[in-house]
């Protein structure tokens, strides 16, 4: 049996709001409960998970939904979210125990991602690895300028699109946050600021499954994806 050493970080901590709508993203039901209780529900099934950090915004840290107590409450924490969503994954790992060695960072506006990917990116993870969940550029890919003139057709073979689940060694992870924070150089995800350190990082396979929903027609069009076999 798997050593009961990952820790996970669901970054939710987010309040902008690009769907329109008045309520949080990561609180709105879809495909039947709350965006974020998906991921924090499917995360506490795995055998090797230990503890689960929701990063939220801090009012709600105070004064959580309830529904977030639908799940193992031993194996729970809150934490409060940055101004970043990288500050907010900082505050998740500096509250994750000390005996997680693996770490897991999520973004729950990604609710149907597959466990076959998080088993992967946590394979990697354990051997010493920093590992990211990808997909293939199916479309040609193109650059344009400010005036949406073409500027150049892109070789597409070497470009992927990334996802989350990533999994860390944690002493990687802890090191390039904290050199991240020196510098304060803000990546767009964790495995960035891995990369710069030189630390050798890998893809594995993502899912259409786990698109981030971030428009109010991503609702739909997730909920329709959540039905595809993993
Ligand atoms: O805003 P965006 O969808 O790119 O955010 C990705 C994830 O990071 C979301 O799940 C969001 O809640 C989280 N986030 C965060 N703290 C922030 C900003 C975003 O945890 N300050």
């Amino acid at each position: 049996m798997a050593p009961r050493d990952v820790g996970v970080i669901i970054a939710a901590g987010g309040s902008g709001n690009r769907t329109g709508s008045s309520e949080l993203k990561q609180f709105r039901w879809i495909a039947g409960k709350p965006m974020l209780l998906h991921s924090l529900q499917r995360l506490q099934e795995r055998s090797d998970v230990a503890m689960v950090v929701c990063v939220l915004p801090r009012e709600y840290v105070a004064d959580p939904p309830p529904w977030i107590f639908q799940c193992d409450t031993d194996r729970l924490l809150l934490s409060v979210g940055g101004k970043e969503r990288q500050d907010s994954v900082m505050n998740g790992l500096e509250d994750i125990p000390a005996e997680c060695s693996i770490i897991l960072v999520h973004d729950a506006a990604r609710p149907f991602f597959t466990d076959a990917t998080t088993d992967a990116a946590v394979a990697a993870a354990r051997a010493g690895k920093c590992a990211v969940p990808v997909l293939a550029m199916t479309d040609t890919v193109k650059s344009l300028d400010s005036d949406l003139r073409i500027t150049a057709t892109v070789e597409r073979k070497s470009l992927f699109r990334i996802q989350t689940p990533q999994a860390f060694p944690r002493e990687k992870l802890e090191q390039a946050h904290l050199a991240a924070r020196k510098d304060t150089y803000v990546g767009t995800d964790d495995a960035e600021l891995c990369e710069r350190l030189g630390l050798e990082c890998v893809g594995v396979p993502g899912s259409e499954r786990a698109l981030k929903i971030t428009t109010e027609n991503d609702f739909a069009l997730a909920e329709a994806l959540s039905i595809l076999r993993e």
